[in-house]
């Protein structure tokens, strides 16, 4: 059987082009580049030149790049390596409610610390209001963090409103990109960011590799001590094949963006006009038109997700009920409900994420398949009565 892959927000494949450049790096190249020794040097200067590629596609500067092992790593560092170095000028932190949960349940770890924090509500589309941020700082207020794109529902927000909102304050701005990387415009001066994540395997880079960009005058504490890679910012070997496939990733992304986008824009919405035409009672969570191009998220009424995946996965379908992280468990989306969906309504949801090698094909097969086992879900259902 054919297996079609619709979960791109959760992760994508490398791209053969970014695959033959890590190569070398894993056999030959194989030296430390901390080492003085040729081995050593060579690879000092392939992250020194992945490093100025990935600052011109940022429009910053490479000594604000700090290499780190994930995502999730470099919201960790922004977050607690800045509450950590600036604590002495407040202990206020504000997030949204509709974060990733290595920004949320980070924030949420500061209050052990003395921080004391805010989180933000959403509409109903899932967007955070620039004038609730206003609302929200106080003198005490050191740092928020807002992300960019929703890995959920992929709902954009107005980063560079939220950013000036913090700069008018003196407040440092952070924001989660990483699912935004490959999609939306990442130059920091246009959106007006202090600190942002990035993770490699969201743009057909490798897994296990990210970097938090840090602009220049913001103090961070270091949460890894040791050597002094990174400028003594992250200690550890450097992972030099992935930071080259990071780089070359980000720069085929940013090169393709704006086609991709259009290619994308097209099938999704192929894709959505297909579900509500074939399937009752459906509702599309997320933005209608400020999400990304890749995004579908609905709600079907009457059953459940996680029975929902199961049958797609039989017909050989990957999708997600919500972030990798939720599904498994039986808990709604806390995405979904802090958009003021009913919890029997966010239980039945359904995240369909496209990639560049999605088909229309794929699309037709998928509005073939879905219909016949919702019906089935549905008879099932003791809550359905079809009118
Ligand atoms: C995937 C994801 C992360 C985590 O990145 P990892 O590299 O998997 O740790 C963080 N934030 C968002 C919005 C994501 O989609």
């Amino acid at each position: 059987m054919n297996r079609i892959y619709f979960d791109h927000a959760a992760t994508t494949p490398v791209r053969p082009e970014v695959l033959t450049e890590m190569l070398p790096y894993f056999t030959e190249n194989f030296g430390n580049p901390s080492s003085i020794y040729a081995w050593g040097r060579e690879n000092r200067s392939a992250i020194d030149r992945a490093r100025d590629s990935i600052a011109a596609q940022l429009g910053c500067t490479a000594r604000e790049i700090i290499f780190t092992g994930c995502g999730s790593e470099a919201d960790n560092l922004a977050i607690k390596g800045f509450a950590l170095a600036n604590q002495k000028k407040g202990n206020h932190i504000i997030t949204s409610a509709v974060e990733h949960h290595a920004v949320l349940d980070t924030v949420k770890y500061m209050t052990k610390l003395g921080f004391e924090i805010t989180i933000l509500p959403v509409d109903q589309y899932g967007m955070v209001s620039p004038d609730e941020l206003a609302k929200a700082i106080r003198p005490e207020t050191i740092l928020v963090s807002i992300m960019y794109a929703n890995n959920e529902v992929g709902t954009i927000n107005p980063i560079p409103e939220l950013a000036k909102v913090c700069r008018e304050a003196g407040v440092c701005f952070h924001t989660d990109a990483v699912q935004a990387a490959g999609a939306l415009d990442l130059n920091v001066d246009k959106l007006g960011v202090d600190m942002m994540s990035l993770s490699a395997h969201k743009f057909y880079g490798p897994k296990g590799v990210g970097l938090l960009y840090v602009r220049k005058g913001v103090k961070l504490d270091s949460l890894i001590h040791g050597g002094g890679q990174e400028r003594g910012r992250r200690a550890g070997t450097e992972n030099v094949a992935g930071i080259v496939g990071m780089a070359k990733a980000l720069e085929l992304a940013n090169a393709e963006r704006l086609e991709m986008n259009a290619r994308l824009t097209a099938l999704r919405d192929r894709l959505i006009i297909g579900l509500r035409d074939r399937i009752p009672e459906i509702r599309l969570n997320g933005h209608p038109t400020e999400r990304l191009p890749n995004n579908v998220n609905i709600s079907i009424r009457y059953i459940e997700g996680e029975s929902l995946l199961l049958n797609l996965d039989l017909k050989g379908i990957a999708a997600s009920s919500g972030s990798a992280c939720t599904s498994g468990s039986l808990e709604a989306s806390h995405v979904l409900l802090a958009m003021g969906i009913p919890h029997e309504i966010a239980h039945g949801s359904l995240r369909l994420t496209l990639g560049r090698k999605t088909t229309e094909a794929e699309i037709d097969y998928l509005l073939e398949v879905l219909p016949p086992i919702v019906e089935k879900l549905r008879a099932m259902s003791p809550l359905y009565s079809p009118s």
